[in-house]
C-alpha cells in the first residue's frame, strides 16, 4: 500500500469532519509513518515513535490537506478544524493534567512545519506558545524557578514576532545586546528573572511599534496566529524557489505539528540535544551528535554557548572537559541509546534525532533518515548488511549512483564557504585549483615548471589536447554537456566547467571579465566540476578514498546486474583507469582523439589538406605505425576484453587550424605556403560542419583512410593476440550512417584489407563490423542496416542533436533557459530524453532484433553513464552502456538498481 492510499483508507475510517487533526502521545497515535504525505515527514514519525512507545511530548498534527484547502479557499480553514483542534487540545490535557490558557497549570506548545520532505525556507518553529502575563506567572509558580519561566516567555515574544508578526528580529537581539551591556554582562545566563521582565516590556514595545499592533496575550490566537504562519510561510519566496529548483509540487502542502512543550532549560538536570545514529560524514557506527545543559532547542544551533559532545569517547577525543551527556546525565543517556538502536532497526536507517531532557526525564522531539556523505553513506549500507539489518538489495537501492563521483575525484571540502565568480555546467566532476592560463602552450609551460593551472578558453579543439592533458581544470566560456571540452575533460577524469556564459575572455589582453570582477592570467582559480562553481583563490580540498564498504558495493552490485558495463576510452591512461574501475570493455574508442597527439596532428593536418589520393596515402602511411602503436597498447591492456574502434568521425574542420599564428606555425610544419593552407582551409569549409562532410561520409570519400584504420586495427589485434596469449575480437565501428548502402560500402573496404592482412600474416582474427545509430533515419532504417551490422551502438549524443535539431556544441546558450521556464525538464543531453530520443532507440533496437535475434546492442553517447539513461538501456533490453571510465563505477550500480526496479515493478504488476 503506497502512503497516499494508506492515507486514504485511513481517512475513510474516520467520521466525516474528523480528518484535519491527527492526534498523538501516551503511547498511542492516530497516523503512522505510512502517512508522509498526508502528515509530513515529521509529524508521520513523531506519530509512529509514539506508536512505538516512544516518550513523545502529545500534540497533534494539522494535516498538509488543510494547507491545500487554505489555498484553495482564498485562505480559510476547512469547517470543523476550530473543533478538531480544540479536542486535540483536550487530549493533550488528559496526558499532562495541563490545560492550554490555563492560568493555574498552563500547557505550553510548540509549533513547527512539516512538509513532507524537509525544506529549507519554511517557517521553522515557535517554541513556548500559551505563554502570556498571566501564564508566565503561574509557569514561575509550578516549577519554583522564576528566572525559569521569565527566560521562556522572552525567548516566545521575538520568536512570535519575527515569525508570525513579521518583526525583524534584529531589533530584539540588539535589545538583549544592549541591556547586557548596560549590565556589563557576557552571558545569557548572567541575567536574572529581573532582567528579563524588563526585556520583555521592551520586546512588548518593539512589536507594538513596529506591527502597529499589541503581542496576542490570548493564548488561543496565539496559535492560530502561528498555524497561520506555517501555512503562510509555504509561499515565501524562498520555499517557492526551493521547491521549483527540487521539482516538488506546489499542491503537496506542508502539516503543522502542535506539541506539549517540555523544557529542557529547566536547570541542571535539564538539556536538549541534536544526535546522529552513525557518523553522517564518515558513517562510523558511532553516536554522533551535540547537546548542551539547561537550554532549549535555537541554543544548539545559535552558537552562543558552545555544545558538548554526546559520548566520553567523543568529548574525549575533541579534548573537551566539560562532561558528555554520558557523564552528566548517565540514565538519560542510556536511555536515549536504547531509543537510537530501536528506531534504527525499526527504520532499518541511520537516524537523525532531536531530543531534550526536562528534569532528568527524556523526550523525543523528531526522527528522520539523517542526511549524509557518499563516503558515510556506502560506509552505512555495507554495514548494516553486514549487521543484518538490510539486504545488499537494498543496499543499493539506497544509494544514489551519481553521488559517487565524489568518491573518486578530489572535492571541495563542505566546511568551506564558497565564495562563487561565474557559473557554467558541471561538465567533468572533481574540483582543481589553479592559475589561470589562456593557451595550450602555457599550460604545458606552467606544468612543465611545476605549477598547477587552469585552462581557460572560449571553447576548446583538438589543438588544445596538450593544454588540457597538462592542465589541473578546464574552464570554457561556451560549449554544452557534449562539447568537446566537456567530453574530452571527462575521459581524462579532469575536472571542467563548460559554458560559464558571464565570462568574456580577452585572449589579447590576457584579462577575463566574470561579469562582477576582471581576472588575468596567472590569478588563482578553483572550479567544481560537480557543482560548475568558479571560485576566486585556492579553496581547500578533500582527496578521494575508495573504502572497503565501496567494493563491497560494486560487488553486489555485479551479481545483480544484467548488462555489461564498458568504457569509452582511447588512450592506455584512460583504459588503464576504466579497468581499475570495473570496465568489461572498451565500448568507444574514438579514433580521432589519437590525431590529436605529437607530431601526429602534422601528419593528419597533410592527409586531409592532400589534394590527391596519392598525397592522401603518403600522410596516411605516416600514421599507421602510429594506430597500429595504439591499438596494440589497447588490446593489450584490455586482455581479451571486447574492444570497439571507431573508424574516424569529426569533420575535418576540428583538425585545421584557426588563428592567423597557427597557420604560419601549421604552414611551416608542413613545408607549404600560408596562402596555400588558407585556400585549401577555405575549400572544406562548411557551414555546418556537425552535419557535413563527417562520419561514414568520410569513409565513403576517403576510402583509404578507413583502410588504413582497418589495416592498423588487425595488425594490432594479431600482434597483441600474439604477446598476450587472449584472443582479440576488435569490433569495427563505422560512424554516422544513415542508412544500409552506407554501412554495406564501408564494410566492404574494411573486409577487404582485413582479407589482406590476415592472408598476409596468415593469421585470422574473429573481428566484427557494426555501426553506430546517431541518426533518426539509421533508427527507422534498422532492420535494413542489421542485414549488414553485427552490433549497434547507440551514439545518443548525436542522435539527441539530430532528433532535436539542437547542436550540442550551442545548447548550453539556451537550454539552461528552457530547463528554468519548464519548457524541458532535463537537459536531453545530460538525461535521455525517452520519449523522443528514447523511442528511436527503442524502435532500432526491436527492428534490429527482428533480423538478427543476437544482434549485439549498446550506448556509448554521454547516457550511457547517466543513472536515469541507463535504467532506460535496461528496460529495452540492451546488452551494455558504455561511459567514460570514471563513470564505470555509476553505471555498474545504476545498472544493477534497473534490474531490481523492474523486479520490483514486476512483482507489483
Ligand atoms: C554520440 O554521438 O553519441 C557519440 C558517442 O559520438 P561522438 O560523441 O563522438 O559524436
Ligand atoms: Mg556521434
Amino acid at each position: 500500500m503506497t502512503a497516499s492510499t494508506a492515507s486514504t483508507a485511513l481517512a475513510a475510517q474516520l467520521e466525516p469532519g474528523q480528518d484535519w487533526v491527527y492526534s498523538f502521545g501516551g503511547g498511542r497515535a492516530d497516523g503512522d509513518a505510512t502517512l508522509r504525505n498526508l502528515l509530513g515527514g515529521k509529524g508521520a514519525n513523531l506519530a509512529e515513535m509514539s506508536r512505538i512507545g516512544l516518550p513523545v511530548p502529545p500534540g497533534f498534527t494539522i494535516t498538509t490537506e488543510v494547507c491545500t484547502h487554505f489555498y484553495s479557499h482564498d485562505r480559510a480553514y476547512p469547517d470543523g478544524l476550530s473543533d478538531q483542534i480544540e479536542a486535540a487540545l483536550d487530549k493533550i490535557a488528559a496526558i499532562t493534567g495541563k490545560t492550554f490558557g490555563s492560568t493555574d497549570n498552563p500547557l505550553l506548545l510548540s509549533v513547527r512545519s512539516g512538509a513532507r520532505v524537509s525544506m529549507p525556507g519554511m517557517m521553522d518553529t515557535v517554541l513556548n506558545l500559551g505563554l502570556n502575563d498571566e501564564t508566565v506567572e503561574a509557569l514561575a509558580r509550578l516549577s519554583g524557578d522564576e528566572r525559569f519561566a521569565c527566560d521562556s516567555y522572552r525567548r516566545f515574544i521575538p520568536m512570535y514576532g519575527d515569525v508570525v508578526m513579521g518583526v525583524d528580529h534584529e531589533l530584539f537581539e540588539d535589545a538583549l545586546g544592549d541591556l547586557k551591556d548596560r549590565r556589563g554582562f557576557e552571558l545569557d545566563t548572567e541575567l536574572s528573572a529581573a532582567d528579563w521582565r524588563e526585556l520583555i516590556s521592551q520586546y512588548k514595545q518593539i512589536i507594538d511599534d513596529e506591527a502597529g499592533e499589541a503581542f496576542p496575550q490570548d493564548p488561543h490566537d496565539q496559535l492560530w496566529g502561528a498555524v497561520g504562519a506555517v501555512f503562510k510561510s509555504w509561499m515565501v519566496p524562498r520555499a517557492i524557489t526551493y521547491r521549483t529548483l527540487h521539482n516538488y509540487p506546489e499542491d503537496w502542502g506542508t502539516a503543522v505539528n502542535v506539541q506539549a512543550m517540555v523544557f529542557g532549560n529547566m536547570g541542571a538536570s535539564s538539556a536538549t540535544g541534536v544526535a546522529f545514529t552513525r557518523n553522517p560524514s564518515t558513517g562510523e557506527k558511532a553516536l554522533y551528535g551535540e547537546f548542551l545543559i539547561n537550554a532549549q532547542g535555537e541554543d544548539v544551533v545559535a552558537g552562543i554557548r558552545t555544545p558538548q559532545p554526546l559520548t566520553k569517547k567523543a568529548r574525549e577525543e575533541a579534548d573537551v572537559t566539560s562532561p558528555s551527556l554520558e557523564e552528566a546525565m548517565p540514565e538519560a543517556f542510556a536511555e536515549f541509546m536504547r531509543y537510537c538502536n530501536l528506531l534504527e532497526g525499526h527504520y532499518c536507517d541511520m537516524q537523525d534525532l532531536e531530543f531534550t531532557v526536562e528534569n532528568g526525564k527524556l523526550w523525543m522531539l523528531q526522527t528522520r533518515s539523517g542526511k549524509r556523505t557518499t563516503k558515510a553513506a556506502m560506509a552505512i549500507a555495507a554495514d548494516m548488511v553486514d549487521e543484518g539489518l538490510i539486504t545488499s538489495d537494498d543496499a543499493l537501492l539506497r544509494l544514489d549512483p551519481a553521488a559517487i563521483d565524489q568518491l573518486l575525484h578530489p572535492t571541495i571540502d563542505t566546511s568551506v564557504e564558497r565564495k562563487v565568480i561565474a557559473k557554467g555546467l558541471p561538465a567533468s566532476p572533481g574540483a582543481a585549483t589553479g592559475e589561470i592560463v589562456l593557451t595550450s602552450a602555457a599550460a604545458e609551460e606552467a606544468a612543465a615548471a611545476g605549477r598547477d593551472c587552469i585552462l581557460v578558453r572560449v571553447e576548446t579543439s583538438p589543438e588544445d589536447i596538450h593544454g588540457m592533458h597538462a592542465a589541473k581544470g578546464i574552464l570554457t566560456a561556451r560549449g554544452g554537456m557534449t562539447s568537446h571540452a566537456a567530453v574530452v575533460a571527462r575521459g581524462m577524469g579532469t575536472p571542467c566547467v563548460s559554458g560559464a556564459g558571464s565570462l568574456r575572455i580577452n585572449n589579447e589582453t590576457g584579462i577575463i571579465n566574470t561579469g562582477s570582477m576582471k581576472l588575468k592570467a596567472g590569478d588563482v582559480i578553483t572550479l567544481d566540476g560537480s557543482t560548475g562553481d568558479v571560485m576566486l583563490g585556492a579553496v581547500k580540498m578533500q582527496e578521494p578514498e575508495l573504502t572497503g564498504a565501496f567494493s563491497s558495493v560494486m560487488e553486489w552490485a555485479d551479481g545483480v546486474r544484467r548488462m555489461t558495463v564498458r568504457a569509452n576510452a582511447e588512450t592506455p591512461a584512460d583504459a588503464e583507469t576504466a579497468r581499475k574501475y570495473g570496465a568489461e570493455g572498451i565500448g568507444l574508442c574514438r579514433t580521432e582523439h589519437m590525431f590529436f597527439d605529437g607530431d601526429r596532428i602534422t601528419a593528419v593536418r597533410q592527409m586531409i589538406l592532400a589534394n590527391t589520393t596519392t598525397d592522401r596515402e603518403a600522410a596516411l602511411a605516416k600514421l599507421l605505425p602510429m594506430q597500429r602503436g595504439d591499438f596494440t597498447q589497447l588490446f593489450t591492456i584490455m586482455a581479451g576484453l571486447p574492444v570497439t574502434i571507431r573508424l574516424l568521425d569529426p569533420p575535418l574542420h576540428e583538425f585545421l587550424p584557426r588563428t592567423e599564428e597557427e597557420f604560419d606555425a601549421v604552414a611551416q610544419d608542413l613545408n607549404v605556403d600560408a596562402s596555400v593552407l588558407s585556400e585549401r582551409t577555405q575549400e572544406l569549409h562548411e557551414f555546418n560542419p556537425m552535419l557535413g562532410h563527417r562520419g561514414c561520409r568520410l569513409a565513403i570519400s576517403y576510402p583509404e583512410i578507413a583502410q588504413m584504420q582497418t589495416r592498423a586495427i588487425l595488425e594490432a589485434a594479431i600482434e597483441a593476440a600474439k604477446t598476450t596469449g587472449k584472443p582479440v575480437e576488435p569490433e569495427i565501428m563505422v560512424p554516422l550512417v544513415a542508412g544500409s548502402k552506407e554501412l554495406a560500402f564501408v564494410k566492404e573496404t574494411i573486409d577487404g584489407v582485413a582479407e589482406a592482412v590476415m592472408t598476409e600474416k596468415d593469421t585470422r582474427i574473429a573481428y566484427t563490423v557494426g555501426t553506430m545509430i546517431e541518426l533518426p533515419r539509421a533508427a527507422l532504417r534498422a532492420s535494413e542496416i542489421a542485414e549488414e551490422a553485427a552490433f549497434f551502438s547507440f551514439g545518443t549524443n548525436d542522435l539527441t542533436q539530430t532528433t532535436f535539431g539542437i547542436s550540442r556544441d550551442d545548447a548550453g546558450q539556451f537550454l539552461g533557459t528552457y530547463e528554468r521556464l519548464g519548457v524541458i525538464e532535463k537537459d536531453p543531453f545530460i538525461t535521455l530524453d525517452q520519449d523522443g530520443v528514447g523511442e528511436l532507440v527503442k524502435i532500432a533496437s526491436e527492428r534490429g532484433r527482428q533480423v538478427k535475434d543476437d544482434l549485439k546492442l549498446g550506448i556509448c553517447g554521454e547516457h550511457g553513464g547517466d543513472p536515469a539513461s541507463i535504467n532506460f538501456c535496461e528496460s529495452i533490453g540492451l546488452d551494455y552502456v558504455s561511459c567514460s571510465p570514471f563513470r564505470v563505477p555509476i553505471a555498474r550500480l545504476a545498472a544493477a538498481q534497473a534490474v531490481l526496479r523492474s523486479r520490483q515493478s514486476g512483482d507489483g504488476a
